[in-house]
């Protein structure tokens, strides 16, 4: 694996890269590197000649400073694990590679009303910074394809939207969620619960499975309220939403339509991290 931590470095060897007609797999990530992300890099590893990781935790995305001075950050980890995984190449970045101009002179993005609801309701500005530097590590790394996990949904999403704003020519290949085997989806911000608050957060897991199973029974108001009540019965602490939606635009449904693909989403506290899960139910 070669590290590059300059934009001017890895874009010589991506040049030579593309010369050579290799195609780019591109992961981008923000360390803290858990099954779920190798998951990601051994789909790109299948499906592309060189694969590219980056680690860099964003500045942009976190609404709560609190939330970034607190991610995890655990890099040597990071590089072994990429090693075993025979990832190509890694770019970590500082900064000022992926802001050249400061944080504050930054693009803005029409991305509508996915940017309004759900995620974006309850951490605002956060999605902004996610296009922001996705779209800069795009131009950098040029690749054919775009690994992400359903674990973001809304963030896919968004993203899907970004590559069709920006006339990005890249596949965005959306990657299944990976899960402990009790169920919790792998998350970096799982490092900060107790085994104990692990255990409890598994709640999120039996609300989307118990959505899934009772959809065509129950009125998804009744569904949605009760997995609220359910989560802060479980030791959560707030619940910032629990809901029923379009899968395909995440636009909020009322009620059951056999024809609907829809997903259920999930953004609650385990007291101090916020946890986000989803789950397709048809
Ligand atoms: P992050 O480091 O949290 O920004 O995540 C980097 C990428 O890994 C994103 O595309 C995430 O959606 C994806 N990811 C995070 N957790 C999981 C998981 N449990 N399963 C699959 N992909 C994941």
């Amino acid at each position: 694996m070669i590290l590059y931590k300059t934009v001017q470095d890895i874009r010589s060897q991506i040049k030579t890269l593309k010369e050579k007609n290799q195609k780019i797999g591109f992961v981008p990530t923000m360390g803290a590197l858990h099954e779920g992300h190798l998951s990601l890099i051994r789909q790109s590893k299948q499906q592309t000649d060189v694969t590219v990781c980056s680690v860099f935790v964003n500045p942009t995305q976190f609404n709560d400073i609190k939330d970034f001075e607190k991610y995890p950050v655990t890099i040597e980890k990071d590089i072994m694990l990429l090693e075993q995984e025979k990832v190509d190449i890694l770019f970590l970045p500082a900064v000022i590679e992926i802001y050249p101009n400061g944080v504050n002179e930054v693009k803005h993005y029409e991305l509508g009303y996915l940017e309004n609801i759900l995620e974006g309701k309850y951490r605002p500005g956060h999605f902004q910074g996610v296009c922001q530097v996705v779209h800069r590590l795009l131009e950098i790394v040029q690749p054919d394809a775009l690994f992400m996990g359903q674990k973001d949904y809304q963030q896919c999403m968004v993203i899907k939207k970004l590559l069709e704003i920006e006339q990005i020519n890249t596949e965005l290949i959306i990657v299944p969620t990976k899960r402990e085997a009790d169920g919790l989806a792998l998350s970096s911000r799982n490092m900060r619960l107790s085994d104990g608050a692990k255990e409890e957060a598994l709640a999120i897991y039996k609300t989307l499975n118990h959505i899934k199973n009772n959809i065509q029974s129950t009125s998804f108001e009744e569904l949605t309220q009760n997995g609220a009540d359910f989560l802060l019965n479980e030791g959560f602490s707030k619940v910032d939403y629990v809901a029923i939606a379009d899968a395909n635009t995440l636009e909020p449904v009322e009620k059951y339509d056999p024809g609907q693909k829809l997903v259920a989403l999930i953004a609650a506290f385990k007291d101090p991290v916020r946890l986000i899960d989803n789950m397709t139910l048809n």
